[in-house]
């Protein structure tokens, strides 16, 4: 019966049989050590030649990285030098009885330890690169995120919704939309799950979706993909937007908590940081946050409708000074700037309850109160120059009784690099997509960098 490598840590002694891929191959002499990889963790296999049965010495003398092999073997305790106490298993190794093979590796063509291989040798090679430790952990974080925000909102009465990816208009507007052609009529690859979640609140009251979301974005940048994964929520009988920040923050919190209960050796590959979240989270109006930019930088953007990325930056350190707050919310961005289901402040209509949250100084959420009235609803989007015959599904919803409501998407490959510090988001996205690349085998050769 196969052994998993974690499970030798409490087998000394014993005879196993452990099954996975070559992570490194060292050479002392004629003893081969092995470190073998399966799903749990790294395990030091020792091959002494004098222990070995002829085929397996034979078969020995050929492996490499990457060949998946079975290996039979005792479990020993490791000497003192030698142990690692790091590792789930750097206090035992097991000494090779037998080898076989069970699948043979051609040579790697580049050193899948190697840091400075760049980001486009690092995209060519995804099915390899994704192997390496670093990079492996990447990934298991980001499914270990998405789980957590699953959990923290069932556990809340959510009930997750699939919504679709073909869609008729686009819900946040601007010309970043895909056009699918096919269909009789025109339609769109969705930016987001918006509209579809908002009617759902009809239904449950509160629901999330877990989903791929399409941007035609117009520049290349290092947090924009073409697909992401938007982590989406929606919830009915709200009170106004920070009942919507306050879970926001919330489900955070649950997930940090459950990263550092599921993922903690992943974390330390990346020398993670926790990021603090005070018990009250900053949050400041667009206009007050523009005027701190002003009293502290000089630079006037007090009349601009959004901030900049530097701007962003600079309002992430100053949550970080002031309030030891990795994270910051900004509120009521101009209503002429926000989609039209964006509601308005009553106070002073032409900013809306809406927000970003601001994670180490990069937008990672933009969400808000939406309106619930079918009437203001249709009113709005008639001052935006829309047709609401266009968007009459959408607004059945809101003619047959909507409570106010609320919600937000969170954009998980930005989450996921803002937490482990990458500083390119593509490092965050298992197959980034972007405007020069679609893989190496399917892009066309004019668009390979
Ligand atoms: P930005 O202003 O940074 O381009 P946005 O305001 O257009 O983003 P939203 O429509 O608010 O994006 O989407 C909600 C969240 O989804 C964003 O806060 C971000 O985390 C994520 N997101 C949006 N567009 C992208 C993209 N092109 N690539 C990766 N993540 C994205
Ligand atoms: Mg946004």
């Amino acid at each position: 019966m196969r052994t998993l490598t974690t499970e030798t840590a409490n087998k000394v002694g014993e005879e196993v049989i452990v099954q996975g891929w070559v992570n490194a191959r060292r050479n002392m002499g004629k003893i081969v050590f092995l470190d073998v990889r399966d799903r749990k963790g790294i395990l030091q296999v020792v091959g002494v030649p004098s222990e070995l049965d002829e085929a397996s010495n034979e078969l020995l003398k050929d492996i490499r990285p990457e060949w998946v092999v079975e290996i039979r073997g005792i479990v020993n305790a490791r000497g003192a030098k030698q142990q690692n106490p790091n590792m789930p298993t750097g206090m035992v190794e097991v000494l090779a009885k037998g080898i076989a093979v069970m699948a043979k590796a051609e040579p790697l063509p580049l050193d899948l330890e190697d840091e400075k291989i760049g980001l486009d040798i690092h995209l060519d090679f995804l099915p390899i690169t994704l192997r390496a430790e670093k990079y492996r952990a990447v990934f298991k974080i980001q499914a270990e995120i998405v789980r957590g925000f699953r959990d923290y909102l069932i556990s809340q009465d959510f009930t997750e919704i699939q919504a679709p990816k073909i869609v008729a208009a686009s819900a946040e507007g601007g010309a970043d939309v895909f056009e699918v052609k096919y269909l009789k009529n025109k339609a769109t690859l969705a930016q987001s799950p918006q509209f579809y979640k908002q009617i759902m609140v009809g239904v449950f009251e509160r629901v999330f979706a877990v989903g791929n979301c399409f941007r035609a974005e117009q520049h290349a940048t290092t947090r924009h993909l073409n697909e992401f994964t938007g982590l989406d929520l929606e919830m009915g009988m709200i009170k106004d937007h920070h009942d919507v920040m306050n879970l926001e923050m919330d489900m955070l919190r649950h997930i940090l908590n459950h990263l550092d209960a599921t993922c903690a050796s992943e974390l330390k590959l990346w020398n993670y940081t926790r990021p603090s979240v005070p018990e009250k989270v900053p949050y400041f109006k667009l206009r007050e946050a523009q005027q701190i930019i002003k009293d502290e930088t000089g630079v006037d953007h007090t009349n601009e409708p959004d901030l900049e990325p530097s701007e962003e930056r600079f309002m992430g350190e100053y949550a970080k000074t002031k309030f030891d707050s990795d994270f910051i919310f900004i509120t009521h961005y101009p209503t002429s700037k926000r989609p039209m289901y964006t509601y308005p402040d009553e106070e002073n209509p032409e900013f809306t309850k809406s927000f970003d949250l601001l994670f180490r100084g990069i937008e990672i959420t933009s969400g808000g109160q939406r309106f619930h009235d079918y009437n203001e609803l249709v009113e709005s989007m008639k001052r935006k120059e829309l047709n609401p015959d266009d968007f009459k599904f959408y607004l059945e919803a809101f003619k047959y009784g909507m409570p106010p409501e609320g919600g937000l998407g969170l954009g998980l490959e930005r989450l996921t690099a803002r937490l482990l510090e990458i500083d390119n988001v593509k490092y965050a996205t298992l197959f980034p997509r972007d405007m020069n690349r679609i893989d190496l085998q399917i892009s066309p050769p004019e668009y390979k960098q």
